[in-house]
C-alpha cells in the first residue's frame, strides 16, 4: 500500500478533554505535570521489575509525546506507572505493533482531542503484572494478547457484543494511553488467551489488522465463499490480513500493490491475481481479470487515490467496504452507477471483541498468520514510525519491549 500522502500534522496540540472520565478511570494520570519535570532528579530503586523513585513513585520507560508533530516528537523517557481501577490489569508489555493509527495520533487529528502527554500503541502482547481488586479471570504472570478496543461496557451496543459501536469506544493508544511502554493498563475484559505458537512480536501483529479486516469482510460485506474480492494495498497490515481471510472463505483474491516485491509476497499469502497499481489502471485490470464483470467485494482503506477505481471495479450487486482513507477523505459517487448496478458502500470501524475472539481461534489454529515485516526496539519508535510512513513494509512493523 502507498502510505505517502499523509495530511500535514497539526502544529498545535488539541485541548484536553473529558470524554472518558468515567471509563474505568483509565485516562487518569498521576498529576498534571509533564513527564520530564517528574523524572528530573529522581533516584531509583527496583521493586517488582518497576523502577521506584525514592519519592515513592514507580516509573516506567515509555514512548511519550507532549505535542503533535513528526516522528521527532516521540521521546523515550520515564512515565508514571499506570494506576489501576478495580477491574483493570497492568500488563508487562513484550511487543507492540504499529498501525497507521499511530501516525495519525502522533500527527494530530482534527476534532479528536488526544490527551497530552500521550503514550501511543494499540497492538499489545505481554504478561499480567498486577491486577485490580475485582479482577477474576486473569492471574499474575499469565501471557495475554490485548483486544485493542475499549468500550464503556454498559451501553446497549456493548451489551449486544458490538462494542465498536459504543459511543465511548476507543482504542488503547488512541484516546487512552497505549502499549509503547514497559507497562500498560487495560480493562480485564481486554485480556485474551495468548496464541502459544506465536512469539511476542508475531502475536502483537495480530489484533487490529485481523480484527478490522474480519469486521470489514465478514461483519459488514458478508463475504460469501467463492466470491471475487479486490484487496487494495496488499502490502499493508490490513491488506495482508484481508487476503488471508478471503482465502479462508475460498474466494478469488485480486490484490494490488506498488512494487513487484510486494505483489510476489501477496501471492505467497494467497492472492490469486495481482495488479501493479503504478503500471496498470486498477479498474481496467479488474475488468480484464473478471471477464468484464467486476468483483463482488472491494476492500478499501486507501481513500482518494484509489476510490474511483475501486467503485468502478464492482460487479452488479457489489459491495465496497472501507475502513480508512490513508490518501485523503474526498470521494465522489456517481449515483447512476450506485442505483443501476445496485451497489452498496459500507463503512467499517475496528471490530468487536466477539470478532477478535473468532480471529484468535483461527490464528491459534494456524489458519491466519500474522505478517511481521520488521522489528525495532522500543527506544527506536521514531525510526519505526518513519519506516511505516515510508510505505516500504509488507505487513507489520513491531516494537519489541
Ligand atoms: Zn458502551
Amino acid at each position: 500500500m502507498d502510505n505517502r500522502g499523509q495530511r500535514p500534522a497539526l502544529s498545535r496540540a488539541p485541548h484536553a478533554h473529558d470524554f472518558f472520565k468515567d471509563i474505568h478511570e483509565l485516562r487518569l494520570r498521576l498529576a498534571a505535570v509533564s513527564v520530564n519535570e517528574r523524572t528530573d532528579g529522581h533516584v531509583f530503586r527496583f521493586e517488582l521489575g518497576l523502577r521506584r523513585c525514592v519519592c515513592g513513585e514507580f516509573l516506567v520507560k515509555a514512548i511519550v509525546f507532549e505535542m503533535h508533530g513528526g516522528p521527532e516528537v516521540l521521546k523515550y523517557t520515564d512515565a508514571p506507572e499506570p494506576q489501576l481501577g478495580a477491574r483493570d490489569v497492568l500488563v508487562r508489555v513484550r511487543a507492540c505493533a504499529l498501525n497507521h493509527l499511530d501516525l495519525w495520533v502522533r500527527g494530530g487529528l482534527p476534532g479528536v482531542p488526544i490527551p497530552l502527554p500521550h503514550i501511543p500503541g494499540s497492538d499489545i502482547s505481554g504478561e499480567v503484572a498486577k491486577v485490580g481488586t475485582e479482577v477474576k479471570r486473569v492471574s499474575l504472570g499469565q501471557k495475554v494478547l490485548l483486544a485493542p478496543g475499549v468500550g464503556c461496557g454498559r451501553c446497549a451496543m456493548c451489551l449486544a457484543g458490538q462494542d465498536n459501536k459504543c459511543p465511548e469506544f476507543s482504542n488503547l493508544g488512541y484516546i487512552l494511553d497505549g502499549g509503547c511502554a514497559e507497562f500498560v493498563r487495560c480493562p480485564e475484559v481486554n485480556c485474551f488467551p495468548y496464541p502459544e505458537k506465536l512469539n511476542w512480536e508475531e502475536a502483537a501483529a495480530v489484533p487490529l489488522v485481523f480484527q478490522t479486516a474480519w469486521h470489514m469482510l465478514i461483519g459488514r460485506a458478508q463475504l460469501q465463499p467463492g466470491e471475487q474480492v479486490l484487496v487494495l494495498g496488499a502490502g499493508s497490515g490490513v491488506g495482508s490480513a484481508a487476503i488471508q481471510i478471503a482465502k479462508f472463505f475460498s474466494c478469488r483474491v485480486i490484490a494490488t500493490a506498488g512494487s513487484e516485491e510486494k505483489l510476489a509476497k501477496a501471492k505467497e499469502f494467497g492472492a490469486d491475481e495481482t495488479i501493479h497499481h503504478h503500471k496498470e489502471k486498477i479498474r481496467d485490470a479488474v475488468r480484464k481479470l473478471t471477464a468484464k464483470r467486476g468483483v463482488d467485494v472491494v476492500f478499501e482503506h486507501v481513500g482518494t487515490a484509489t476510490w474511483d477505481d475501486s467503485f468502478a471495479s464492482l460487479s452488479p450487486g457489489g459491495r465496497l467496504v472501507t475502513c480508512g482513507a490513508t490518501t485523503g477523505f474526498d470521494a465522489k459517487i456517481d449515483l447512476r452507477f450506485l442505483f443501476v448496478k445496485q451497489l452498496s458502500v459500507l463503512g467499517s470501524y475496528m471490530g468487536s471483541k466477539d470478532e477478535f475472539a473468532t480471529v484468535l481461534k483461527l490464528v491459534a489454529a494456524g489458519k491466519l498468520k500474522p505478517v511481521v515485516d520488521r522489528i525495532f526496539p522500543l527506544a527506536e519508535c521514531g525510526a519505526a514510525h518513519e519506516y511505516l510512513e515510508s510505505g516500504a513494509q509488507f505487513g507489520k512493523v513491531v516494537l519489541t519491549v
